[in-house]
């Protein structure tokens, strides 16, 4: 059975029992300050399991792109050591939300893995929750029930909460699991040790393939509604106690503070790793060794002439590179581009691992890793689209970034050739390894490497305490306490009016307090809100909440996954009262105005650039709108003029807004031509915004003008560069587009005035340039006929002394340069010169000395010592060569004292 053909029998298998498929929700999360990438299935319904939301569906089933690269999961570090941990891989699920329990969910999952996948069942054993008396709960007898009648009971095994419970935070939906495992051993490996006892045991060949979630219980606080602020702090409060004591500790506090309510509805999450199953049905002993990956495994190994599965190293760097390139493209393509900071940081490191990995042991000097992501594109065009349809602008951005980080391990690389030769002991001290860590991007073990071929060692302790030194630095700098969420009506219904109305008639749901850097700010969730929460690139409304004479500022307004937060420096007085809730209407209609604009924009530059340009992200508030794009070079002056005048052409026309609610995502884009946005989760239904259905029409959540007149003016301010391939425009409109052209007029104005009203000013500038451009010459030519004159002067102050023509004077002279002119001419002119020369030049004392050729031989004399000599007079400094140095200082005064000097010097 090939991969393609086991994800879709999965899918098809669900279909059969009622689930409705969806596609899988980008990898890049946005609204979430918990979580930077999709890490597991359920992310994309975290709403519905806690309440916040209602399922489209009871019964969903699909192929999740995820990724564990940063936060609670993390396997980077195994990838490509072991052959069952990925950086990106699909997870299949399969959920039930309020509907079916345990009994489907296990007695489906048995049939899939033994009937249609024909999995062999003596190789396959199951877990259950064993119980814990710290949350009075029971073994799970009834999953363990239910799996008796299917599998002997010996293949059945119970497993504690680290391994068999859920939970999704320290409160909210949780339960326990039941996780199946196969064996993939050879026989002859079975009959000596039995599977059951290498289940859970890191095993590369008896591993976990699915995990079957009940979400049972909903964890509480159990103190009135919250833990205390003490409580909370002694359960937050980490100190200089070691990872594991805290963690213990905290587990125990944790258990004191929360009671396990049964939850009206039960729910079933369930997750399976595609890439094991596919190791399994095709009977191979690796990820690796799979149709997902041989493809990816072939293609390196020809490029680099290497053979798969002949040096252990080169194996390693084989599997990184092919589970890397996945990670990287898929995640680019769904909107995250490398960069410095956050969830771009964590792409990049990925793709530096990658790099590195080539680099060392297949020998890849040039970029390469872009030359894959063709081969990914095509193997994927199927399940995920959105990396064919951006195939050139992935492999770019991948082939840029490789570049600029083979050039580093370069700088890096000679960076170590000189840490050699400064080496004590032969030990390379940790501040240096953390350097070339942090500023060169070397990982520990590619140091380590490096070290040993050049027979060094490197103190990893001092490199652990500099890193933890970061760390420290960071945490301190980003430190902020998150309470709880405090309940003040019990209702989970949240109605955002936002699209039609600006204020409206409110209540307080619920609050929390949120503590940052000695400042103390709340957030409310509003029964009913007209305030669009910061989304789409499109910022946050500000306002106010109005009760009983009392006035309290939103500040911002935020989602979290989809709850609308709004920002506050205090809490009401009181919580239960009806607030008139009312959006700064100024702010909001400007930006509106550049949100309507960044749309006209978007469809201007395809029509003047072409189709490829696609959306890379947007910025909008009431100043400015900022639009990132793919396109491969700067616009010209002239490409910019056209989409200016496109944009201001279709404000012009005043095309009213057409907006569509509640779209199915498919009618959409295939019935209005919407352009899908990659990255973005839309769930099932969209809104559609049109502006002229032959022009622009785009999935959007912002708010928007009611007709594109009001947007009164559209121009741009700057075009350049952002990544490889991403350029980004930025754009004023209305008011903001008036005052600029406003502030032009005025400087206009001025400059007229300032040239006394003339007729043409373009003239009358070109007039002053040109008299500017005489008088400099008039000047040249009297600077020339005084430096003529003092030389003449000059010569004939000739004094000779012991066979040396000295002169030392004070002249009068308009320029260094000038000084130098006079020096060089009469040192042509006379023989056995001696010269010096001082003058005050627009108020600062500058000497020159020059001494002939055959002097400085005979007399052994430097110009530049001597010229240091005399500018101790000036109180200055200067130098140069043996037969012509000069000066400057800044006392005048003692310009007189140079010359006599100068002449006793002889
Ligand atoms: P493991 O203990 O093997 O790391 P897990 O307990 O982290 O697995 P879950 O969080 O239960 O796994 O995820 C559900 C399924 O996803 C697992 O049963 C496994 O098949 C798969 N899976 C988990 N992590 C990875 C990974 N890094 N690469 C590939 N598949 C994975
Ligand atoms: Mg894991």
């Amino acid at each position: 059975m090939t991969s393609q053909e086991i994800r879709n029998q999965f899918l098809e298998f669900f279909k059969s029992k009622g689930h409705q498929i969806v596609p899988s929700a980008p990898l890049v999360i946005k609204n979430d300050p918990t979580l930077m990438f999709t890490n597991a299935g359920m992310n994309q319904f975290k709403d519905y399991f806690l309440g916040n939301k209602n399922p489209q569906f009871k019964r969903i089933a699909d192929t999740q792109k995820c990724l564990r690269v940063s936060g609670k999961h993390n396997d980077l570090e195994e990838v490509g050591h072991d052959t069952y941990h990925h950086t990106m891989f699909e997870m299949l699920g399969n959920w039930s939300f309020g509907d079916y329990f345990k009994k489907e969910a296990l007695e489906w999952a048995w049939e899939l893995l033994t009937k249609v996948y024909k999995l062999p069942k003596d190789r396959l054993y199951v877990s259950v929750f064993e119980g814990d008396k710290g949350d009075n709960l029971p073994a799970d007898e009834e999953a363990k029930n239910i799996w008796k009648t299917m599998i002997p009971e010996d293949r059945i095994l119970y497993g504690n909460k680290k391994d068999n419970f859920w939970e999704m935070g320290d409160t909210g939906p949780c339960g326990p699991c039941s996780e199946i495992h196969i064996d993939l051993r050879p026989q002859e490996e079975v009959d000596k040790v039995s599977g059951k006892e290498l289940v859970n045991n890191d095993h590369p060949q008896v591993v976990e393939i699915w995990n079957n979630v009940f979400i049972q219980f909903n964890r509480q606080w159990t103190s009135p509604s919250a833990p205390t602020e003490l409580q909370q702090f002694e359960l937050n409060y980490k100190g200089n106690k070691t990872e594991k004591t805290y963690s213990i500790e905290r587990t125990k506090k944790h258990l004191q503070l929360t009671t396990l309510k049964e939850l009206p509805a039960k729910h079933v999450d369930t997750g399976m790793g595609f890439e094991r199953l596919c190791m399994a049905i095709q009977k191979k002993q690796s990820n690796y060794d799979t149709d997902v990956f041989q493809p990816l495994i072939q293609f390196i190994a020809t490029a680099s002439g290497k053979r798969y599965g002949e040096d252990k190293w080169a194996d390693i760097a084989m599997r990184v590179i092919s589970d890397h390139i996945r990670a990287i493209s898929f995640t680019i393509a769904d909107g995250q581009l490398p960069s410095n900071n956050k969830a771009g940081y964590v792409i990049r490191r990925i793709l530096r691992r990658a790099v590195r990995y080539g680099y060392t042991y297949l020998g890849f000097k040039e970029p390469f890793l872009y030359r894959i992501v063709p081969v990914l594109a095509n193997q994927f065009a199927q399940v995920f689209p959105e990396l064919k349809a951006q195939e050139e602008f992935v492999a770019k951005v991948v082939k840029e970034e490789e570049a600029a980080f083979l050039r580093t391990l370069d700088n890096g690389l000679r960076r170590i050739e000189q840490i050699k030769s400064e080496v004590k002991n032969g030990v390379i001290d940790g501040k240096t390894v953390f350097e070339l860590y942090d500023t060169f991007g070397f990982p520990l073990d590619l140091t380590a490497l490096i070290a040993r071929e050049n027979s060094l060692q490197i103190d990893e302790k001092g490199f652990a305490v500099e890193m933890e030194k970061q760390k420290e630095r960071s945490r301190a700098a980003s430190s902020s306490e998150t309470g709880d969420w405090i309940e003040v009506v019990d209702e989970d219904e949240v109605q955002f009016v936002g699209y039609d109305e600006l204020e409206t008639y409110s209540r307080i749901l619920r609050y929390r307090e949120v503590k940052a850097k000695n400042k103390t700010q709340y957030q409310l969730v509003l029964d009913k809100t007209p305030f669009y929460a910061e989304s789409g690139g499109q910022v946050g409304d500000t306002g106010y909440l109005e009760a009983n004479g009392e006035k309290v500022f939103v500040t911002d307004t935020k989602k979290e996954n989809d709850l609308i937060i709004h920002f506050t420096d205090k809490l009401p007085s009181d919580l239960q009262a009806q607030f008139h809730a009312v959006v700064n209407n100024s702010k909001r209609l400007q930006t509106m105005n550049n949100h309507s604009a960044t749309h006209l924009l978007h469809a201007a530059l395809k029509e003047v650039l072409g189709s490829h340009v696609a959306q890379k992200g947007s910025l909008v508030n009431e100043n400015v709108l900022r639009f990132d794009f793919s396109h491969f070079s700067k616009m010209t002056e002239d490409e910019i003029k056209r989409v200016e005048k496109i944009v201001n052409q279709k404000i012009r026309e005043n095309i009213v807004l057409d907006e569509k609610r509640n779209v199915p995502i498919a009618k959409a884009t295939s019935e209005y031509g919407a352009t899908a946005l990659f990255g973005e989760k839309y769930g099932d239904f969209v809104r559609v915004i049109t502006f002229d259905p032959a022009f622009s029409v785009e999935l959007c959540g912002g708010t928007h003008v009611k007709a594109t007149g009001q947007i009164g003016y559209f121009k741009i301010v700057s075009e350049g560069a952002v990544a490889a391939g991403v350029r980004r425009i930025e754009a004023i409109t209305a008011d903001k587009a008036e005052q600029l052209i406003d502030e032009q007029a005025a400087l206009l104005s001025e400059l007229k005035e300032l040239l006394k009203q003339p007729k043409d000013l373009r003239k009358a500038v070109e007039n002053l340039l040109e008299e500017k451009a005489q008088l400099s010459r008039q000047i040249e030519t009297f600077h020339q006929q005084e430096v003529q004159a003092i030389k003449s002067q000059l010569l004939g102050k000739v004094q000779q002394s012991n066979g040396i023509a000295v002169i030392a004077e004070k002249v009068n002279l308009p320029s260094a340069d000038s000084l130098k002119q006079v020096a060089y001419e009469l040192k042509a002119k006379i023989e056995n010169l001696f010269l010096v020369l001082a003058a005050n030049i627009d108020g600062k004392p500058q000497i020159a000395v020059m001494i002939s050729d055959n002097l400085v031989k005979e007399k052994n004399l430097h110009a530049g010592n001597i010229v240091k000599e005399l500018a101790k007079e000036i109180k200055g400094g200067g130098g140069g060569q043996p037969f012509f140095a000069t000066a400057g200082g800044t006392d005048v005064s003692g310009l007189d004292k140079v010359i006599e000097k100068g002449r006793s010097l002889v």
